[in-house]
């Protein structure tokens, strides 16, 4: 039923055998940088790589600072805390995004809430996002916005920029100044993505990335903290680093803190895979224009850019027409070894978070029932 899509996802990557999601890519130097750590003996959290990878992609991002960690979750579990994130807290998200997103806010003991995200970024939705808080907040004498229903503090905002495609960030930003929340940006997917110019991750207080096996650059495991403000840079470092006070021979701990560091391993391959980075993105935007005109004329729709956005296209998506066009989609094409993939379960769905308040989730509901990822390694 979907036979051509599947020759034609077969035939970019010139292969009958199975075809992964997302496979990442070593054509540089990873091995040279990994063989030079392992020489060196300094494999794990303290070595030059580390400082080195910290140092690329703070250029890269446009931002002062940069701190990497362990993974994207930690780095997200530990951007919430240092805006202030904690159990009194609540912080809005949306409901179609990565586990991780809601996770990190669960390890902070805060709750979240749902609010939805537009049809054409699949991110938070500046809209849905102001007419939440005018109708269910107040601003306190303190300048804290607080949840009318429950009268916690609502601290921090999470928008995510889904598959690497730009929301509406610099809204976003504006809206929740002025009801003083925090914004602390999930640009895991979207390293290598802009809006109006500015790189994804730059726009709220806090941005991070991941470097999981499935990004579009990766160290196996990890992830990097950026922002442009000194004070909340130390203290990054500070926290993930299991909070050791500088001292000669001693060990000194003044507050619980976290071995979420990045290993000086790890980094090595970062560095290398920064020095692809560029091409890479060239290469998935290419590989988004084929898909773009293959499926001009067909009646799945391709997910492109947002306006005024340049995406990464690090994962490509298509929108069928119903849930029904979605499975046989699914089916059809991981039956004959083109693995496709059904966008995330709505959080607010899962067990864990299905007590969460929400907003009006109608875009996330009908973008739930109908995109699917395909084929998105590098060609
Ligand atoms: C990948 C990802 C993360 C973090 O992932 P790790 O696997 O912990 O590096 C966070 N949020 C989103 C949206 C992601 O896609």
């Amino acid at each position: 039923m979907y036979k051509n899509t599947v020759e034609f996802i077969q035939n970019i990557y010139n292969t009958k055998d199975f075809l992964p999601l997302h496979e990442p890519r070593f054509i540089g130097n990873e091995k040279k940088y990994v063989n030079e750590a392992i020489d060196s003996t300094f494999v794990s959290s303290v070595g030059k790589y580390v400082t080195q990878f910290e140092e690329m992609m703070a250029e890269f991002v446009g931002t002062k600072y940069a701190v990497a960690t362990s993974n994207g979750t930690s780095a997200l579990h530990i951007g919430l805390k240092l805006v202030g994130v904690d159990k009194e807290c609540e912080v809005i998200t949306q409901p179609l995004t990565f586990i991780a997103t809601a996770n990190a806010i669960a390890y902070c003991n805060a709750q979240p809430i749902f609010v939805d995200v537009d049809k054409d970024t699949l991110g938070l939705s500046p809209s849905k996002l102001e007419d939440f808080l005018k109708e269910n907040s107040s601003i306190n004498q303190n300048n804290e916005c607080i949840n009318k229903k429950t009268g916690k503090v609502i601290k921090a905002c999470v928008p995510m920029h889904t598959f690497g495609h730009p929301c509406k960030i610099d809204k976003i930003v504006e809206i929740c100044q002025r009801y003083h929340i925090e914004v602390v940006e999930d640009s895991a997917e979207s390293l290598g993505s802009y809006y109006k110019g500015k790189h994804t991750g730059t726009f709220g207080k806090v941005g991070i990335f991941s470097f999981n096996g499935n990004k579009i650059i990766t160290t196996g495991g990890g992830g990097m903290i950026v922002t442009d403000d000194e004070a909340l840079a130390k203290r990054a470092k500070y926290i993930t680093t299991t909070a050791k006070v500088p001292h000669p021979y001693e060990y000194i701990h003044d507050e619980v803190g976290y071995n979420y560091r990045l290993t000086n391993l790890a980094a090595a391959m970062g560095v290398a895979q920064m020095e692809s980075l560029v091409l890479f993105i060239e290469k998935q935007r290419e590989l988004a224009s084929k898909y773009q005109e293959f499926f001009k004329d067909k009646d799945i729709e391709f997910i492109k850019e947002p306006q005024d956005a340049k995406s990464n296209y690090w994962l490509n998506a298509v929108i069928l027409k119903d849930r029904e066009q979605r499975d046989d989609f699914l089916k059809d094409t991981n039956d004959n070894g083109v693995m496709t993939r059904s966008i995330w379960r709505l959080m607010n769905k899962l067990e864990m978070f299905k007590d969460a308040q929400t907003g009006d989730l109608s875009n996330a509901v009908w973008l739930e029932d109908r995109v699917v990822n395909i084929s998105s390694s590098i060609i």
